[in-house]
């Protein structure tokens, strides 16, 4: 019943956590990433209009720069995610050439949310991109962004590039099987109440965010009258997760806003 939104969306935010995108947090994972992008090429294909929100940047710019662990440094971090960033996109360009996609690099911060001009072009050049064969892939611009990587968190990213597009899901893939509430993965979450909010408890210390920051994504999409999915990236595959068949559905509890009311 209500896992017909997944069926039925048509503009899907997908977000891959760095536990999900890379292996022992810093060797891009290709056998993923081969399967996650062809998915989501096939799911271009099949009419849906994709935007991927990706992480693993900074792991993936450690090895290159000597590093063996995350640095602590906002500097070194930063220099990471220079080299990284690169790094990745042209891994997900080699992946998507051969299946005829080119990738289309959005870096954003939180400025460009707060002001209404940049909000308007990033919604303009998401226009523009519908129904070509490019993939929006958006990160944060963590070289520019010290409270970006401070807080480094893509999922609430996730949430306000899911409420610029419109979009009517948002499939977050983590490295939990979705949201654990009186001991049990639950199927679904009519809403984000306050008890919600306290069986995610803090920070789980799962990639950056932890779970809160998740509860706080949906927050965000539920309200503006999205969904969210919350599965495990490794386990589940894009196709088996928008059959319902994983994971964790936050439905919509608010109606759809007009874009401005939205912003
Ligand atoms: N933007 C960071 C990166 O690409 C990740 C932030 C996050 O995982 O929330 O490494």
């Amino acid at each position: 019943m209500s896992r017909e939104v997944l069926a039925k969306a048509r503009r899907i935010v997908v977000k891959a956590g760095t536990r999900t995108l890379l292996d022992d947090g810093q060797k891009p994972d290709l056998v993923l990433l081969r399967r996650l992008l062809g998915e989501i090429v096939e799911l271009e294909k099949a009419g849906k209009v994709v935007i991927f929100v990706t992480s693993g940047a900074i792991g993936t710019g450690m090895a290159p720069l000597g590093l063996t662990k995350r640095p602590d440094s906002i500097e070194e971090l930063q220099a990471a995610a220079a080299v990284g960033q690169s790094r990745l996109m042209a891994i997900y360009n080699s992946i998507l050439e051969p299946l005829g996609y080119a990738v289309a690099q959005i870096l954003l911060t939180h400025d460009d949310f707060q002001d209404r001009r940049r909000y308007l072009n990033l919604r303009n050049v998401m226009g523009v991109l519908e129904g070509k064969k490019a993939l929006p892939v958006i990160n944060e611009n963590d070289t520019v962004g010290v409270d970006e990587i401070k807080f480094g968190d893509n999922d609430i990213l996730a949430g306000l590039v899911a409420n610029a597009v419109d979009a009517e899901l948002t499939v977050l893939l983590s490295d939990v099987d979705g949201f654990i509430m009186d001991g049990a993965v639950q199927g679904e979450i009519r809403e984000v109440t306050a008890a919600v909010e306290a069986a995610a408890g803090g920070t789980t210390g799962l990639g950056s965010g932890g779970m809160i920051s998740k509860i706080r994504c949906a927050k965000t999409v539920t309200a503006s009258g999205g969904s969210l999915l919350l599965i495990h990236g490794k386990k589940v595959t894009l196709k088996e997760a928008l059959e319902g068949k994983a994971g964790t559905l936050f439905l919509p509890t608010g109606t759809r806003l007009d874009h401005r009311k939205r912003w």
